[in-house]
């Protein structure tokens, strides 16, 4: 990992037990990069390394490694995965949404679904909302009672402590954008045909909420940002500093783990191919 990459992460991850206030932390810093279109480029040669490393990890098939992306409506997870695993071969990610639970899901523990998404072993898996809808649309709308959404923090920092020490490695972002940024692209969704599909009436319910959401997304970072599964807090204002910052942290985090190609029994020079 070069020193930039450290000190990126190092700004960005939340330390276990740390109190943050997203007030605090501009969603359009840019600070942490330099030129636009230098930058663009970048990503899209981090996004190359990405491929690579990963085709190393589905070789060796040992491990595996779960991105979680959450943040508000338009905050950008979607772009986040085509900006960040484009070049990625589609044969060892998935990807996997988590809409509002189904009845069969309901008659399950929270983390049932969760569970069975993670990615298997040799993956790369990212999941598009995640268990922490159980803390964030859970607390907000109070759809359990308090002292239920108040055991999940545990709950979760267990279940990933298990998935961690069982092979998965995780890292977990929040794009963070700013309230005017989400105005201006629900206003986009409106506006735009191509777009409509993407506009969903509850949205304005849940920016009628957005102090509590801010305010169980700041409990949520302070609980459950561990040193084995951390939170990240992404400037997201600006989707090439989202997409850089976190293709940054990917690719550190997939070197970091070094995946190896399993070594052969066998001499290459013993066959031949007529
Ligand atoms: P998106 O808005 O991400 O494009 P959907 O509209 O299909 O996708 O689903 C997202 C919705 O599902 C969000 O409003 C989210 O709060 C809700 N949701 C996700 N997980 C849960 C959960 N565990 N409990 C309740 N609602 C959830």
């Amino acid at each position: 990992m070069t020193d930039q990459e450290r000190t990126l992460r190092e700004k960005l991850r939340i330390k276990p037990g740390e109190t943050i206030r997203l007030k605090d932390r501009s969603p359009r810093d840019k600070s942490l990069f330099g030129d636009e279109q230098q930058t663009k480029a970048a990503t899209a040669a981090l996004a190359k390394e990405i491929d690579t490393l990963q085709d190393r990890l589905y070789a060796e098939g040992s491990r595996a490694l779960l991105v979680v992306l959450q943040g508000t409506d338009t905050s950008g997870k979607d772009g986040t995965i085509r900006g960040v695993f484009n070049a990625t071969g589609p044969l060892g990610v998935t990807v996997h949404a988590f809409g509002p639970p189904s009845r069969l899901e309901l008659e399950h523990d929270y983390l049932w679904r969760v569970h069975a998404a993670c990615p298997r072993r040799g993956t790369i898996g990212i999941f598009n909302r995640s268990h922490y809808e159980d803390v964030l649309v859970g607390k907000v709308r109070k759809l359990a009672p308090e002292k239920v959404i108040e055991q999940r923090y545990e709950q979760i920092n267990a279940f990933e402590k298990m998935l961690v020490e069982t092979g998965t490695t995780i890292l977990k972002f929040m794009l963070h954008i700013s309230k005017d940024e989400q105005k201006e692209r629900l206003q986009e969704r409106l506006a735009d045909p191509a777009k409509h599909w993407k506009f969903n009436p509850g949205d304005l319910e849940d920016r009628e909420h957005w102090d509590d959401y801010q305010e169980a997304y700041e409990i949520m970072l302070h609980r459950c940002s561990t040193q084995w599964a951390p939170w990240h807090v992404i400037p997201a204002d600006r989707k090439w500093v989202r997409n850089a910052a976190i293709a940054t942290i990917v690719k550190a985090t997939l070197e970091e783990m070094d995946p190896q190609y399993p070594k052969v029994s066998w001499n290459p020079g013993d066959f031949k191919v007529e």
